[in-house]
């Protein structure tokens, strides 16, 4: 007999609403995660004093740890110096970078660990990768998933207002992954996984055509969910197909070669998304996704992003080597740099007016 269903993992625990961050410790012992509150807390340093604040009380036995960068030797490090006391779980307080740090080193250690974002401009809150620097500049690693996913809207809003707002290109970009990824079964017979597709399509949609901004809560509830439910596809697709093609090849592309000045993940990745529609041809998706950045005040091209023609033409010719072995409109059209001139400067002029 065949077997009739699957099962998925996923958190055990999602709390997206204002004032959870406050209830750690109760979801903690009800989760039978930790009882007596032995746990590791890393955070950054802009952030410590801000949590420690909102968590004495109520963790009184926990050790902190500040995070002082995002490279795999801080990560090393701080796994090493975990590893000498039994701690009951890792929580990571803070933004993406602190958030990887801690799954990376949670995974090392072998502690459970909770998600607690303190802004909302990336869909790692809930996914199995953790992307840190390392010598040959950022790699993604697999990690498990976080056990317990917290996001506290009251928190969340103190954030800078583009560290709320860049998480809508990184869900966004989802759509042009998808499609990326519908190319990659096309041409290829890659396996597209349909469940992780719904979970990723529709964590877009939810925010692609609605017309309030971050400044309702309603609005970054649905943001917060939408980053949760990208995670989750990647999760349940064991790879992050669905919700990273030729987009995020032009983001990481972005950090290497312009290091100094790359921006914001979302931000990166909603530009590579409008310019990677555009490419594949589908200009409906390229300009729904172009209005509702504009909507929210977010990159729509690479001069938004401060970049010349020229300059985004090296980044496209040079995104598909940040992820050998990807197969996303860049790889099918193997443009060469004079066709890639052309398309950009057609871009510029559609996108930019
Ligand atoms: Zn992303």
């Amino acid at each position: 007999m065949p077997l009739l269903a699957r099962m998925v993992a996923t958190p055990l625990h999602i709390d997206i609403r204002r004032g959870s961050l406050a209830d750690l410790a109760g979801v903690l012992a009800d989760q039978r995660i930790s009882y007596g509150g032995k746990i590791a807390v890393v955070t950054s340093a802009g952030s410590a004093q801000a949590m420690r604040e909102l968590l004495d009380t109520s963790l009184p036995k926990a050790d902190w740890v500040v995070a002082k960068d995002s490279s795999l030797d801080t990560a090393m490090e701080i796994a090493d110096q975990l590893r000498e006391s039994d701690y009951d779980a890792l929580v990571g307080v803070g933004g993406g970078r602190v958030l990887d740090i801690a799954k990376y080193v949670a995974a090392r250690v072998g502690l459970p660990m909770i998600s607690c974002a303190t802004n909302l401009a990336h869909d790692g809150l809930a996914s199995p990768v953790a992307i840190l620097d390392n010598n040959s500049g950022r790699g993604s690693y697999g990690v498990p998933l976080p056990l317990a996913v917290i996001v506290d809207i009251d928190v969340v809003r103190k954030a800078q207002p583009e560290m709320i707002t860049s998480g809508i290109g990184d869900a966004l970009s989802n759509l042009s992954a998808l499609a990326d990824w519908e190319l990659g079964e096309q041409d290829l017979g890659e396996y597209v996984d349909g469940l992780a597709v719904i979970m990723a399509r529709t964590a877009a949609d939810a925010l692609l055509h609605r017309e309030d901004s971050v400044s309702s809560d309603g609005f970054l509830v649905s943001l917060a969910e939408a980053l949760v439910m990208s995670g989750l596809a990647m999760s349940v697709a064991g790879t992050s197909r669905p919700c990273s093609g030729a987009c995020h090849e032009i983001s990481h592309a972005i950090d290497r070669l312009f290091p100094e000045r790359r921006v914001s993940h979302g931000m990166q990745v909603g530009v590579g998304a409008v310019f990677a529609n555009y490419l594949r041809g589908d200009e409906v998706l390229a300009q729904r996704t172009a209005a509702c950045l504009r909507r929210h005040d977010l990159p729509v091209t690479h001069v938004d992003l401060g970049y010349t023609n020229d300059e985004f033409s090296e980044i496209v010719e040079f995104a598909p080597q940040t992820r050998p072995g990807r197969y996303t409109i860049l790889e099918k059209l193997d443009l060469t740099r004079p066709e890639i001139d052309e398309r950009v400067a057609d871009f510029t002029q559609i996108f930019q007016g």
